[in-house]
């Protein structure tokens, strides 16, 4: 037997039968461990006493997830691991404890995927590191994309992240990475070389084209929480040309539906589906808009020329280093409660789509000061689509644009407005999804939708289901959504 074939042996004896079954609950044929009888002494002294119980000083700091709609999750622990070693050990605790295990990096999940009731949350941001060898960077579990742009500060070098800083590393590139640089540069997980896992069976598989390259394909696009912990990401990078040129725009509302189509337009472009990147939306909060922002790989000249086609109302155009171009385009989490929908749709926007959602939206008069939509085009079909659909666990590569809906409103607010937001976001998201189709972004998942397996991994699915079971046969690693093992 190999170490492998060891590890397995012992680790997953007293799960393989099973220690969740396909609903998320503990099994019948589990081998139940009572939360006292754990050896959480044992834990804490593996981690350095970096181990803390609900009431403990720092607790509900750590346990606090950006979407608040999950605040009230509470797990039996949260374990902060410093290096690979704590991880491999919490991870074998784990599964001789029989506790289910939950991954946190940056906590950015919009269903709230990186909480837990009951199970042990493992918080990652003790693993922060990042470092820049060549055009090699390397960062750690914990590491957030504002980690990455200051370890790339003062070069012409750029990893293709997302459009917010303090999202996590690792829950970005494991299901895609869309942002400013995708239709240029392609996805985070497209340049993704190499990642560093403890699977749900205890194994440190060290995975790269040529080494667990099955597990490797399932970090590009598979989603977190699924496989194990991922405790290092190794990219190659991108130079790029010393100025960029940068655009931020936006339109009153009653132009909302010819903007929409003008830009619709502008990326379905063939000559700009590699040099221009941009998101484009709608705002229902204080004074209604569409706003775009991306960046354009050209002259500034040439942008300003593409810009007055588009005919906003207010427009700032620049040219700048790469790093301050992605501060410019930064956005950061209102840290509100929300419930979001996605949509990965391969046609262009058309005509009716666009007067629809702006009506949609017209309408849409909040139920309290904080309430508000946003509905969100993140434009694709550039460098994203140079691989097929089976190359990676990411799907979408047939794909035009990402769609991002969302409600929000505020922790205070009473039932009744959430509630109503609830069903409004639902009504929206049937109006376009008749038009759009309901394929999603895994990484903009909804708890709502009852087919996440093809809507997130289309024929990829059966594939992830195969390494789940190699790697995490008995669902040490689980939620709603996540993926189950082949039987
Ligand atoms: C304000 C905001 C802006 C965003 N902007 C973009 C954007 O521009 N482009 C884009 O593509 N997405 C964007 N997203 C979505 C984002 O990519 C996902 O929410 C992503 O999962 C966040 O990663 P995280 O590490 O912060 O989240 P977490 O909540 O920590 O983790 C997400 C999932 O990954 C698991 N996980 C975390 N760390 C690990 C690990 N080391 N190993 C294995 N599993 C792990 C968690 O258990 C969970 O299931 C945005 C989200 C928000 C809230």
């Amino acid at each position: 037997m190999d170490r492998r074939t060891v590890l397995r042996a012992g680790a997953g004896a007293g799960l393989a039968a099973g220690l969740w079954g396909s609903a998320g609950r503990a099994t019948a044929a589990a081998r139940p461990v009572a939360l006292k009888d754990r050896d959480w002494a044992g834990l804490k002294q593996l981690l350095g006493g970096r181990l803390y119980f609900p009431g403990d000083p720092g607790f509900a700091a750590l346990n606090l997830p950006a979407n608040h709609l999950y605040s009230h999750r509470l797990p039996a622990a949260i374990a902060c691991p410093r290096s690979h070693e704590d991880v491999l050990g919490t991870v074998e605790w784990a599964g001789r404890n029989a506790i289910g295990v939950v991954p946190r990096s940056g906590g950015h999940s919009y269903a709230g995927y990186s909480t837990s009731d009951g199970g042990l949350l493992v918080h990652l941001g003790g693993m922060r590191d990042v470092t820049v060898k060549g055009t090699t960077l390397t960062a750690g579990a914990g590491a957030r994309l504002l980690d990455v742009h200051a370890a790339l500060q003062g070069t012409d070098l750029l990893l293709p992240g997302g459009y917010c800083p303090d999202i996590g590393v690792s829950g970005l590139v494991l299901g895609g990475g869309i942002g400013p640089a995708t239709r240029s540069h392609g996805l985070t997980c497209d340049s993704l070389t190499a990642t560093t896992v403890v699977t749900g069976d205890a194994y440190t598989a060290r995975c790269h084209e040529n080494s667990n390259a099955d597990l490797f394909w399932a970090c590009r696009g598979g989603a977190g929480g699924n496989f194990g912990i991922n405790t290092s990401f190794t990219f190659d990078l991108h130079r790029v040309p010393k100025a960029t040129a940068w655009f931020d725009l936006s339109w009153d509302w009653k132009d909302a539906a010819p903007a929409l189509k003008r830009l619709a337009e502008l990326i379905a472009d063939p000559r700009h589906r590699k040099d221009l990147t941009c998101r484009f939306g709608l705002r229902t909060s204080g004074e209604r808009r569409v706003c775009a922002q991306g960046l354009f790989f050209g002259s500034e000249e040439t942008l300003r020329k593409l810009v007055a086609l588009l005919r906003p109302r207010r427009s700032r155009t620049g040219t700048a280093g790469i790093r301050e171009c992605m501060h410019r385009l930064h956005e950061t989490s209102s840290g509100d409660p929300y419930v979001s929908s996605s949509i990965v749709s391969g046609q262009e926007l058309g005509a009716s789509v666009a007067d629809e959602l702006v009506d949609s939206l017209s309408n849409w008069k909040p139920a309290s000061p904080a309430s508000r939509a946003t509905v969100t085009f993140f434009a694709m079909g550039g460098a994203d689509t140079a691989l097929r659909p089976a190359d990676t666990a990411y799907v979408h590569r047939d794909a035009a644009f990402v769609v991002d809906l969302a409600a929000y409103w505020a922790d205070t607010d009473p039932t009744p407005v959430s509630d109503g937001n609830r069903l409004r976001l639902r009504a929206l998201y049937r109006v376009l999804s008749k038009s759009l189709g309901t394929d999603a972004y895994q990484n903009f998942p909804d708890p709502g939708l009852t087919n996440w397996q093809s809507a997130y991994y289309g024929k990829n699915y059966a594939k992830l289901q195969t390494v789940k079971r190699t790697v995490d046969p008995a669902r040490l690693f689980s939620y709603p959504q996540g993926i189950v093992p082949a039987p």
